[in-house]
């Protein structure tokens, strides 16, 4: 058996491109692999059941099935550390905008046998389930967050809670503001930091996949993207995406479904 700490991903309802985004950050995997011996992660091939203990159990995907709330029980039972990975681990991603609808109706429409599903009439977050011990944002994920995570974890100390405005990484790069000067309808005012300002580092404008940053006034943000010419509507969507159901996006999107909310 391995001396080294013993890692774990698992996989739930999810598109796999945490997963990916792990499996492709190269020469520091090597580095990683030195440091931890990664024994399940089904994407790769190296398969264990839910009742092998593990020092740190990474979570990618959101909890949709009673099947997966039995499996993630167990995952949490042996695991010294989990660590959800990505926004639909930590706020049941892009798929709990089911969560606005009736599942049972959606069921009746897709399936022809809808008797034979075993849906939850939710799309929920790992936290809703059992307890997080840290939770990596994004979609996908930053390989460099998992690292750091891993590492701190590895050297008992818990990482750092980055929830600063993605604004600020973007100053910090010293990007040109295409809110400002282009009239771009960007979310880093609301969007919490992580990802490197990526998509405002390249003109495109950042659209909330770290989810809610701390101290965000939503309603003063979607009254400026208001002004740049998006309908209530419009600012409604760029609140109900990646990350709608986490509670300050999907309050925003509330208040922007509220009628009239403003008329100006
Ligand atoms: S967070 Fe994004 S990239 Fe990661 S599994 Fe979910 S949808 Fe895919
Ligand atoms: S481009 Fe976007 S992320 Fe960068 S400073 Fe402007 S609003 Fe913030």
């Amino acid at each position: 058996m391995s001396a080294k700490p013993r890692v774990a991903i698992h996989k739930f309802a999810s598109c796999s491109g945490c997963q990916l985004a792990f499996v492709n950050m190269g020469a520091e995997l090597i580095e990683l692999t030195k440091l931890v011996d990664i024994a399940h992660m089904a994407e790769v091939g190296h398969v264990l059941s839910e009742d092998e203990d593990m020092d740190i159990a990474f979570v990618e995907g959101s909890i949709t099935t009673p099947h997966d709330v039995e499996r993630l029980k167990k995952i949490r039972e042996h695991s010294r550390f989990l660590i959800t990975m990505g926004a639909c681990a930590t706020s049941g991603g892009i798929q709990a905008l089911r969560n606005n609808a009736d599942t049972a109706e959606w069921m009746r429409s897709v399936y022809a046998k809808p008797e034979f599903i075993h849906s939850l009439s939710s799309s929920g977050a790992i936290a809703n389930y059992v307890k997080v011990d840290f939770e990596l944002w994004g979609c996908p994920v930053s390989v460099r967050q998992m690292l750091a995570a891993v590492r701190a974890f590895l050297f008992g100390v818990t990482p750092p809670n980055l929830r600063e405005k993605v604004c600020q990484e973007c100053k910090r790069r010293g990007n040109n503001c295409i809110l400002v000067t282009q009239g771009a309808a960007c979310m880093g005012p609301v969007t919490r930091t992580g990802c490197g300002a990526l998509c405002p580092s390249f003109g495109a404008p950042c659209y909330t996949c770290y989810g809610p940053a701390e101290n965000i006034n939503v309603g003063s943000f979607g009254r400026r993207l208001m002004g740049l010419g998006l309908s209530q509507e419009q600012v409604l969507r760029k609140f109900a995406s990646i990350n709608n159901a986490a509670p300050a996006f999907s309050d925003a999107a509330k208040l922007f479904c509220s009628e009239p909310w403003m008329e100006e």
